[in-house]
């Protein structure tokens, strides 16, 4: 199944069904893709955005109910739910390399006397002397 809402749908009911309810484990985790997956090509607040929230926040609450079933029979489950990183709208980035290039950094760039790495909203530069 291709990543997105409809697979992050198909995974929840598999969770509750065959990892709380059937063959529960020590430790078992489910990953969403969404908002995630969204996130990275629709802005924060966009309507894309809102939806996958309010699709995965059911989703979450599908399995919460299922943990709260499961506690009431006797199992003490420890339930956390989180995320691998955050997401921020940005209105205007630069091609760290043609503004490195542009700015007279090029031939350094080139035998890698300088360098860059990028991480998320921020790049960080390396130079060599
Ligand atoms: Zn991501």
């Amino acid at each position: 199944m291709a990543p997105g809402l409809d697979g992050d749908v198909a995974m929840a009911g598999l969770f509750c069904q065959e990892v709380l309810r059937e063959n529960p484990r020590a430790i078992s985790v489910l990953w969403f893709g969404d908002p995630d997956l969204t996130m990275h090509n629709a802005q924060i607040g966009s309507p894309a955005h809102m939806a996958a929230l309010t699709r995965i926040d059911a989703l979450v609450g599908d399995v919460a109910a299922t943990i709260d079933a499961e506690r009431a029979k006797g199992d003490d489950i420890l339930f956390m739910v989180g995320s691998d990183h955050g997401h921020e709208t940005v209105g205007y980035g630069i091609n760290v390399a043609g503004w490195l290039d542009e700015n007279g950094f090029g031939k350094l760039r080139e035998t890698g006397q300088m360098s860059f790495a990028t991480q998320g909203t921020a790049a960080l530069l390396y130079w060599r002397s």
